[in-house]
């Protein structure tokens, strides 16, 4: 039988633990109603058990030989060739919302997740595997070191589960770091009272100097004339703690709207 050499370049870890394959694939049930797009299928070790579950699904791979192999071994499933972070969602389910999963190529994982973001509003549910330490960044909350700009970004339009961790000697080859299993659900905000562009600003720029207090840190954004009222109650912190909510109110309070 054909099998496919495994290639750095695309992030190539095959799984070779059929259970924990079977647990990944149950990360999905929490939204049986919908449709799921798995990234990376490589030689359909989470596949076969997503298919099982009577539910559309369609895989998008960019290794021709890992398509050629699927074509192969499940000639009923419906393969995208080509890159995810190409591919256009807003058609893919005819603008219906899908569940994202996968066991993800480490090395675009964060690409993924901010491309998951921008459809937002077609995902509420993104489960799957990724480097571990990418995972507790994501799921992380504020006074954890973990906590970051990935953490704020991501929580702010999803509640996050970290599942759980998987050893390097379960892939072939083995990765140089641990996995962690993410589950992501879309929160309920709807809309954001402030601008998310300077929302962003805000939390890339006082992480960017995650030791110094706000009233530093802001300071060399907005130079001298800081617009935050003197009584900020956000002044003598640090980024890692605030919440989301907390980011949101500064955010306002830049804008001169609280
Ligand atoms: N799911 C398989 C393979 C995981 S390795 C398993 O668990 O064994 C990651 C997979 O993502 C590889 O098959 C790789 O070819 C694929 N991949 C890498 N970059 C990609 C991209 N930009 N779009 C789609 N698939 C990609």
């Amino acid at each position: 039988m054909r099998t496919v050499r495994p290639k750095k370049a695309l992030g190539q870890h095959f799984l070779r633990d059929m259970d924990i394959a079977q647990r990944i694939a149950g990360t999905v049930d929490v939204r049986a109603d919908l449709p799921i797009l798995e990234i990376g299928p490589g030689t359909g070790v989470l596949t076969q058990f997503l298919s099982q579950k009577n539910r559309e699904l369609k895989v998008v791979e960019i290794d021709n030989e890992s398509v050629v192999y699927l074509h192969e071994n499940f000639p009923a499933l419906n393969v995208i060739e080509g890159d995810f972070l190409q591919l256009d969602l807003n058609t893919l389910f005819d603008g219906r919302e899908f569940v994202l999963t996968g066991n993800y190529p480490y090395n675009i994982s964060s690409q993924i997740f901010f491309k998951m973001l921008d459809y937002k509003e077609l995902i509420p549910c993104c489960t799957g595997m990724l480097q571990r330490e990418v995972a507790q960044r994501i799921c992380s909350g504020p006074g954890n070191k973990d906590y970051g700009i990935l953490s704020v970004f991501i929580q702010l339009w999803y509640d996050t589960e970290y599942l759980f961790t998987v050893n390097e000697n379960v892939f072939d080859p083995p990765p140089k770091v641990k996995s962690g299993v993410i589950r992501l659900q879309r929160n309920s905000r709807r809309s954001l009272e402030c601008s998310e562009a300077l929302f962003r600003k805000i939390v890339k720029s006082t992480f960017g100097m995650r030791r110094k207090m706000l009233r530093n840190s802001l300071r060399q954004v907005y130079e001298k004339d800081s617009p935050l009222p003197a009584d900020c109650p956000y002044l003598d912190k640090r980024p890692e703690q605030l919440s989301v909510e907390d980011f949101i109110k500064l955010t306002l309070m830049v804008e001169g709207k609280a």
